[in-house]
């Protein structure tokens, strides 16, 4: 099993694409088992819990079951002791004998350090594996930050994922424009909007001192409160430069500005997030499909070997990588020649990867290694050579398009491929 990848959005995708490899599994009984292990969790009260389901488990009347449970419970006992401790945010395990074919079944294991805290400890023994608490953490990676306001109060937040956290909560001191005890109108006038003026200095220092030290992290600012006050603070610039680029447009009405104002606001601007990250990939498939139509020196590339190619003359801008593909990539070797290549086959297909006979020698037979998720290697090696990486979602038109028209890899260039190669031997 390779190592957690770093790049948060390739994190996002393999574990997604884990957890169906995980969900796809279906026992012939209940002997698929599920073990959450919550960060605080002590090694060795799992481990007597384990021995004591071990015990429990030679009672099983069906044989069988009885010796694939036993099995896995033993399995499990030592991938368990292999942690003196849980990791940071804890870690499930998923072991058991998953049905293949026509009655015969075949061990899996699964060993998943979710992206964030676990807050379940849990055993279950099913004839599917339970995912439900790791599904929650699909999402994207990054945070947005969330400002609710008026004249009279600001309430300052961050949304990672789905969890909206309350960061800073402020009243201001600026008279309510009722009750001017004897005052002349425009003096109390200017008072008030002097007030209001260094509140809004306020709010702009504090949404500073919050946001800017994790800008790069920061997808956007979200904005809202229930009157003209958000317009008037954005449009005047009170924030930094920096923050106010990143303001999504339009600003967002809600009726509160405190703690239940951050979730109206989260959600009224869920759709138009969403809106404009779809936007954001059609726009780059629709650029490709530009640069694909010029009969010559396009700049784009698309399918396994054109990628490949662009990929290793380092001539690959931006990389589109469509997440609606499930293939994996199977390296094969030639017994009887030696010879080396790589075969990229459908999901379903990887048992059967080693078939066929070597194209050099036309012989055999052909050893396969471990199967890797095709769309993960081509993530490796785009990094590798400096390239931008876009993980487009098949939700759009444009999406689905690069997932079944282009082999669900394409290329944005920086400079045009030479087109008169030789075929790759
Ligand atoms: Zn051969």
């Amino acid at each position: 099993m390779s190592a957690a990848p770093a790049d948060p959005q390739l994190a996002r995708y393999s574990f997604r694409r884990k957890l169906e490899e995980i969900s796809a599994c279906k026992g012939r009984a209940t002997e698929l088992i599920s073990l959450y292990v919550s960060p605080g969790k002590q090694i060795s009260d799992v481990m007597s819990y384990l021995r004591n389901e071990y015990a429990q488990s030679s009672n099983i009347k069906s044989r069988t079951t009885r010796k694939n449970v036993m099995w896995a419970i033993e399995s499990l006992m030592g991938r368990v002791r292999a942690f003196k401790a849980p990791p940071t945010n804890g870690v499930a395990f998923f072991v058991g004998s998953k049905a293949v074919g026509a009655d015969k079944s075949e061990p899996v294991t699964f060993i998943v350090e979710p992206p964030e805290p676990l807050n379940t400890y849990l055993y279950r023994c099913d004839s599917t594996f339970f995912i439900e608490p790791l599904l929650s953490m699909i999402h994207d990676p990054e945070s947005w930050g969330l400002i609710v306001m008026d004249r009279a109060e600001v309430t300052i937040g961050a949304l990672r994922g789905k969890r909206i956290d309350v960061l800073r909560n402020r009243q201001s001191l600026v008279p309510s424009k009722h009750g001017r005890g004897g005052q002349s109108a425009h003096r109390f006038e200017r008072i008030i909007e002097h007030a209001a003026h260094e509140f809004f200095v306020k709010c702009g220092e504090m949404a500073n001192e919050l946001f800017l030290p994790q800008k790069e992290a920061l997808k956007g600012i979200l904005i809202g409160g229930p009157g003209a006050t958000k317009e008037y603070f954005y449009k005047e610039g009170y924030l930094h430069y920096e923050l106010q680029q990143k303001v999504v447009q339009p600003l967002f009405d809600v009726g509160y500005t405190d703690e239940y104002g951050l979730r109206e606001l989260v959600e009224k601007a869920t759709q138009t997030l969403h809106g404009l990250e779809i936007a954001e990939e059609k726009r780059l498939i629709q650029r490709l499909l530009v640069e694909i139509r010029k009969a010559e020196s396009g700049l784009a590339a698309y399918g396994e070997v054109q990628v490949r190619r662009a990929l290793a003359a380092g001539a690959v801008s931006e990389l589109l990588l469509s997440e609606g593909i499930r293939r994996k990539l199977v390296a094969l070797t030639c017994a009887s020649c030696g010879h080396a290549f790589e075969r990229v086959v459908p999901d379903d297909a990887v048992a059967t990867a080693s078939e066929g006979s070597c194209p050099t020698c036309g012989s055999g037979p052909l050893a396969a290694s471990e199967p890797e998720d095709y769309i993960e290697h081509v993530y490796r090696s785009a990094a590798e050579s400096g390239a931008a990486i876009r993980m487009i979602s098949a939700e759009s038109e444009e999406g689905e398009m690069l997932a079944k028209a282009f082999g669900g890899v394409a290329a944005l260039l920086r400079y045009p491929l030479p087109s008169a190669l030789p075929p790759r031997p």
